[in-house]
């Protein structure tokens, strides 16, 4: 009895001329999930993916890895066999036990694509049917609300049988809509924004601003772990790591204390864009909610974005911390994120922080700044994570 995966083509289906580059993404991108375990048959046909294992690999391990792989709308395991009924009741009998054991009603639907297969669709699932009446007496046929179907696909390649779909990781495949940068910092809110966004196909650069001694190493550490989680939805994701201290505490000497925050995000914007250029992203990506706190109501979020003249995305905008925390639990970066290791955002803290700062009175501040200078050293004291 062979295991496979059967995996189902998300919205890249509705794609037209360009479809093509979309699926051979998504199948590249499948096939990265898969590395280590042994080499595989993956193919495609009419928005099905068909994953064989040609080396015993650990098919478990495999639909683990294939659920969380972006551009995917459903997969489920699939027992394949040749096309004969006598084989596929066999494997019926014999790959269904457990499943169905869990309910009480079912169908079973055919779908057969090689035309010179002896038997219709309809005479399928009721050969297919009978024999599992016969096999669990306890389950009963529903055809209108069944509680499991059980499709048969008789194919060019082979015969499959398949029960309990799941939901895949939906979206765009990873790579597939350009590049942009993510600033991550040590909190719960980026690291969902990048996964937001890698959901839509973006691959993922990330940024991080830390400042030693004020931050220590192990909130860096932090924020790498956070990146390492991130990575099984963003494979191969770097983090550029950005000395900052120079640059905060030229702000803590030399500008007013209530509009630190605004001019060090800032400061963060000037410094992302150009690493963003560098690395020839498209956009930059944060994780700003609205009124969350005082640097982002509107008008201190305007102050930042007019200091670049790149994209920035913000998928968190309009989000409840809540929303939030669900997805981070979700994709399982909330526990690393809830560690309590400072960030530099949190380092020279305004007591009192102006929501609403005027540019002019962010821009005579920063008039008391080598701007330039601090940009420049903070680009040559990158360090590259993987
Ligand atoms: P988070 O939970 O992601 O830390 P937050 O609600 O704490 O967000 P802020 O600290 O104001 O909000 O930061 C807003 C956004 O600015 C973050 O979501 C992140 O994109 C970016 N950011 C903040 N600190 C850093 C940092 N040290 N390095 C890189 N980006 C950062
Ligand atoms: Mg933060």
């Amino acid at each position: 009895m062979e295991q496979m995966i059967l995996a189902k083509c998300g919205e890249i289906v509705l794609k037209g001329l360009n479809r093509s580059h979309f699926d051979q993404i998504l199948l590249k991108n499948i096939k990265a999930s898969l590395k280590g375990l042994g080499a595989f048959d993956i193919r495609l046909a009419q928005s099905t993916i068909y994953i064989q294992t040609l080396e015993n690999a650990d098919m478990n391990e495999a639909y683990e890895r294939i659920k969380r792989v972006f551009g995917l709308a459903a997969v489920c395991k699939a027992y394949m066999c040749e096309k004969s009924m006598e084989s596929i009741t066999a494997l019926a009998r014999e790959c269904l036990a457990d499943t169905l054991e869990e309910f009480n009603t079912f169908k079973v639907e055919a779908k057969r694509s090689d035309k010179r297969f002896p038997l219709k669709s309809p005479e399928i699932c009721s050969e297919v049917g009978g024999v599992l009446l016969e096999q669990f007496p306890h389950l009963r046929v529903d055809v209108h609300n069944p509680e499991v179907t059980v499709t048969v696909e008789v194919r060019d390649f082979g015969a499959y049988i398949h029960a309990v779909r799941e939901p895949g990781a939906g979206g765009m495949p990873y790579s597939s809509n350009g590049s942009a940068a993510l600033l991550l910092s040590g909190g719960i809110d980026s690291p969902v924004a990048g996964y937001m966004m890698a959901k839509r196909g973006v691959k993922l650069t990330g940024i991080h601003f830390f400042s030693p001694p004020y931050t220590g190493e192990r909130a860096k550490q932090k924020v790498l772990e956070l990146a390492s989680i991130m990575r099984n939805y963003c494979p191969g994701m770097k983090v550029a790591v950005v000395h900052f201290t120079e640059a905060q505490e030229a702000i803590r000497d030399n500008c007013k204390e209530e509009f630190f925050t605004v001019i060090m995000r800032r400061m963060m914007m000037r410094v992302a864009q150009q690493i963003a250029y560098k690395r020839h992203c498209g956009a930059l990506i944060t994780g700003e909610s609205l009124g969350q706190v005082a640097s982002q109501t509107m008008d201190a979020l305007h102050l930042t974005d007019s200091v670049t003249e790149a994209l920035i995305l913000r998928p968190l905008i309009g989000m409840d911390k809540e929303e939030i925390v669900k997805i981070s639990r979700k994709i399982g970066t909330f526990e690393t994120s809830i560690q309590p290791y400072e960030d530099c955002c949190t380092v020279f803290t305004p007591k009192h922080p102006r929501t609403k700062p005027t540019l002019r009175d962010i821009l005579k501040e920063e008039a008391n700044l080598d701007i330039e200078g601090l940009v420049e050293r903070c680009m040559e004291r990158i360090e590259m994570e993987e």
